[in-house]
């Protein structure tokens, strides 16, 4: 009988399952990019993203999910001719994926490929962060991971950081996507090198921050609220000024976090991008800070009233529609993403011609309508980061469970430290939500690190802040 090492099968070789050169002149990296792409006409990127439209519902028809979804809502092949039909594509959600999950387990119909054709074609499986309910598995063909690796590479390197540098991720690594892409493009685009000590549930964040004494790191990635906490933590609990550790950059998914507490604490200039674990990186500041540059050679992107599937004027608010234009393993298509944004409606002093989004500024469904005002959670966030006295760590519960019946939402602040006059501190916030959020809203101010157990702060990439125990009437 023959040996089994005689018989050995032949994996596909990722090396020679990509024309990378070819691909380069498609999505060209860092540098390259920025002296083309990045500057071309807004007529040429649409020319260039119609072509990879066509092609992208050419394979999404291919997809079982879609066809589904597509064929409800009476749409055939051949129905969608060009990007002026993209509002005629009915929108999926997170719910729609969840839905295909029971229908289809365990992975679902919205992969265009099998589990068995990782024998003829090297795949990667990452997940979803799973904070509610299971996490969505995702695959990615070569050309997806590599496309999504150059975004990578362009974003870091448009940010600042240079060949060479030391890039510490504090996000997930493991079965979520955030950390390991982001090791992944620092190791192939960027020149510098990742130390990936993940988040603070594989590395505690007092190591993390003896790690960035000791190897002396020049770059931050991570999620704001993380990175917050670990500069408190070494300036409160281990005597270490983060601003003496000589990080040069923090970059994170700000949110309407207050970048300039954030700057102050680490010395460091803050930069933010957004993205999704379905899409990738799809957009970010540069230098200038003057909105976020969606990379629209992969992307489009929609701000859309999903009331009326249509695109709200330019500038208004709306959720982020997402189109993924490189994807082949599982195609992106009016992805509502349930981020809200609002397009820019000036150009950047950079001269990159793409669409830029103003700023993220919270979740839809984390949006809370109270007693008549719409209140994103996000937005409590800022006002509590500009404020020294709070450790910037806040969580908010909406309730109508009193006497009367009425809505009320109690935000709890952790206190920077014991010192803190509470009383002064809870009245001055009251009044300063009352300001800005033009709604009343109440205060309670706890110890620090009393709200570890609602945000999930020190053990996980997704901080949860709010919790609506509303009955529904
Ligand atoms: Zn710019």
């Amino acid at each position: 009988m023959t040996h089994p090492l005689r018989n050995l099968p032949t994996p596909p070789l990722y090396s020679r399952s990509l024309d990378f050169e070819a691909l380069y002149r498609e999505y060209p990296p860092a540098p390259e990019y920025f002296d083309t792409v990045y500057r071309l006409p807004t007529e040429r990127i649409r020319e260039l993203q119609e072509a990879r439209f066509l092609e992208t519902m050419r394979r999404g028809w291919e997809v079982p999910f879609y066809q589904l979804h597509w064929r409800k809502a009476g749409l055939e092949p051949g129905d969608i001719r060009g990007l002026d039909d993209l509002h005629k594509i009915p929108s999926y959600d997170v719910n729609d994926l969840r839905e295909s999950l029971e229908r289809n387990p365990p992975w679902g119909d919205y992969w265009g490929l099998d589990v068995a054709d990782g024998a003829s074609m090297p795949l990667v499986l990452q997940t979803s962060g799973g904070t509610t309910g299971f996490p969505r598995p995702m695959i990615y063909s070569p050309r997806d991971r590599e496309v999504m690796s150059i975004m990578g590479g362009r974003r870091l390197l448009m940010q600042g950081v240079r060949p060479g540098d030391l890039v510490q991720v504090t996000l997930s690594m493991g079965m979520t996507n955030a950390g390991m892409v982001a090791r992944e493009y620092i190791w192939k685009y960027t020149g510098a090198i990742a130390i990936p000590t993940g988040s603070g549930a594989s590395t505690s964040t007092r190591r993390q921050i003896e790690l960035a004494q000791h190897y002396k790191t020049n770059v931050m990635i991570g999620i704001a609220s993380y990175l917050r906490h670990m500069g408190l933590v070494a300036r409160d609990e281990m005597n270490i000024d983060p601003r003496s550790l000589g990080v040069r950059l923090v970059l994170c998914g700000l949110g309407p976090d207050s970048r300039d507490s954030l700057e102050e604490l680490w010395g460091a200039t803050v930069l933010q991008q957004y993205g999704s674990n379905e899409s990738g990186m799809v957009a970010s500041e540069c230098m200038d800070r003057h909105g976020l540059h969606i990379h629209e050679d992969g992307y489009v992107i929609e701000i859309v009233d999903p009331e009326t599937s249509r695109a709200v004027p330019l500038g208004d608010k709306g959720n982020i529609y997402t189109t993924c234009l490189y994807k082949y393993a599982a195609p992106v298509i009016r992805f509502n993403t349930n981020d809200v944004s609002a397009f820019c409606t000036d150009a950047c002093t950079c001269g990159g011609t793409h669409k830029r989004l103003q700023a993220i500024f919270g979740r839809a469904d984390n949006m809370v309508r109270l007693r008549g005002i719409n209140v994103f959670p996000e937005a409590i966030g800022t006002l509590v980061g500009q404020d020294a006295r709070c450790s910037g760590e806040y969580f908010c519960t909406v309730d109508n469970d009193s006497a009367s019946g009425a809505e009320e939402m109690l935000v709890q602040v952790e206190a920077a430290n014991s010192n803190v006059d509470r009383a002064a501190l809870t009245a001055d916030l009251e009044r300063r939500f009352k300001e800005t959020l033009s709604v009343r809203v109440e205060v309670q101010v706890v110890d620090g690190g009393a709200l570890d157990a609602l945000t999930g702060l020190s053990v996980t990439s997704k901080i949860k802040r709010l919790a609506d125990r509303r009955k529904r009437q």
